[in-house]
């Protein structure tokens, strides 16, 4: 326990250093749940894969890369398939009205880019070239393997909507799980039917 003050003081100035960008980080995320809220889910879905091309380079704290991911599962299926690959017109604009700058295929604030360490600056200049993930043909999600669009059978009552678990059962009381319909949301990808891409972590191209 003699090295707690060296410690702590690192730890404090970590954070420091990266809290204005995360500042930016979660207003970024409050802007795209106001988005999905107002169903503009294209424009929503274009916030978070920009956040996903920042993660990239310059890693987001866990918290805010999770918000992301769960954002991209959420917009997915309300994009048409050929949304997904490009950046929108709206998005470009929305990022020029707010005075951010474009670093490889990702749009942010002026002062963001000055904290950019030279590599990851570097990494994202690249990701311009990349290639269309093959995995997920762009899209930056998949289906989710777990589930119908999902839905899942409820493990508790083994689809029969009544305790007990058998169909015999008829006259047991509803599942308490499901609320007696024999289904529940699926957990793995938060009833979205889909999950982000682990090929290429949602931005829908490799390198
Ligand atoms: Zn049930
Ligand atoms: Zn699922
Ligand atoms: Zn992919």
């Amino acid at each position: 326990m003699k090295n707690w003050f060296p410690a702590t003081m690192a730890l404090a100035v970590a954070v420091r250093l990266v809290a204005a960008d995360e500042d930016w980080v979660s207003k970024e995320l409050d802007a795209a749940a106001q988005q999905i809220e107002q169903r503009q889910f294209a424009l929503a879905h274009d916030v978070y894969r920009n956040l996903a091309f920042v993660h990239q380079a310059a890693p987001l704290n866990a918290m805010a890369i999770q918000q992301v991911h769960n954002g991209l599962a959420a917009t997915a299926g309300r994009l048409k398939a050929d949304e997904a690959r490009t950046t929108s017109a709206e998005f470009v604009e929305r990022a020029k009205r707010l005075g951010y700058v474009q670093v490889g295929p990702a749009w942010i604030p002026p002062q963001a880019k000055e904290r950019l360490s030279a590599s990851a600056a570097g990494k994202l200049e690249r990701s311009v070239q990349a290639k269309v993930c093959p995995a997920c043909q762009g899209r930056g999600v998949s289906d989710c393997a777990n589930c119908q669009s999902g839905i899942v059978r409820c493990m508790a009552c083994n689809g029969t909507g009544r305790a007990g678990g058998s169909p015999i059962t008829s006259r047991g009381a509803p599942c308490l799980i499901c609320d007696g319909r024999g289904k529940t949301t699926c957990l793995l990808c938060k009833g979205t039917g889909f999950i982000v891409c682990p090929k290429c972590d949602g931005v829908g191209t490799v390198e």
